[in-house]
């Protein structure tokens, strides 16, 4: 076993989701190899800590953001999914507002910007480039993108990075930035994109330009223009975010 299979399945092994051939086999490369053991006792002292705090009683914002942060910061297994779904089924027992775990289908353009933020939030998507220094994030969209995308001067969230993806066939300009204490995702892309999204078309055409939802807890606020869809999600400021992405569009 290569070390690259022992870090793909270590979370799985944990679980005892593994067939016995491949635990045997985890086992035997934790006894020989230190890099995974210690590996292997950190997942585990992560786990015992986060059950820890769990259990300790009220949830508070930190303890949500402990739980997509730091559980399986590299990888999104069924695992780190289960320790948010805890820390939000116990947010939601406790009567805590700021969390409810994601009710199916909310929203299609909601329910992926949600999906990209929670990966950010993983650490599974981090961003292509920062803003190490003013203009890193412009430069790196004028360069990477395949559209022209002048992000406004002054904007009510503040960019702090940037990376490409795809939503189907249509490139994104994924950004995220920070709103007072929160973070934000953002998505720019091409009017046309709008195409996979059939439930926001629909909002969009019944409601006019500005449309909102609730997506697992957060805001999320989606603003079209003949040429551009922006959207975004955050646990802060759905007023900011909205000017936000108005602005986005408004190019
Ligand atoms: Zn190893």
């Amino acid at each position: 076993m290569k070390c690259s299979d022992f870090i793909r399945d270590v979370g799985p092994y944990l679980d005892s989701e593994l067939d016995p051939k491949t635990a045997l086999e985890m086992a035997r490369h934790a006894e020989t190899c230190a890099a995974c053991a210690a590996r292997l006792e950190g997942e585990r002292r992560l786990e015992a800590s986060l059950a820890r705090r769990l259990a300790a009683g009220a949830p508070t914002p930190e303890l949500w953001d402990a739980a997509i942060r730091r559980v399986d910061r590299g990888r999104p297994t069924r695992r780190a999914w289960r320790w948010i779904a805890a820390a939000a089924v116990l947010a939601v027992v406790a009567g805590a507002a700021f969390v409810v775990w994601p009710r199916h289908h909310e929203m299609d353009l909601a329910d992926v910007a949600y999906e990209h933020h929670a990966a950010y939030l993983l650490g599974t998507s981090p961003p292509e480039v920062t803003e190490s220094r003013a203009g890193a994030v412009q430069e790196f969209l004028d360069r990477e993108m395949p559209f022209a995308l002048r992000l406004p001067e002054a904007l009510d969230v503040g960019i702090t990075g940037a990376r490409r993806c795809r939503l189907g066939d249509t490139p994104v300009a994924y950004l995220v930035g920070r709103c007072g204490e929160e973070d934000v995702s953002l998505m720019v892309f091409p009017a046309d994109g709008l195409r996979a999204f059939p439930d926001a078309a629909a909002r969009f055409a019944a409601e006019g330009p500005i449309i909102h939802c609730h997506v697992a807890g957060l805001r999320f606020v989606g603003a079209a223009s003949n040429h551009w869809i922006a959207c975004g999600v955050t646990r802060g400021d759905a007023a900011k975010l909205q000017t936000t992405v108005a602005a986005l569009v408004s190019r």
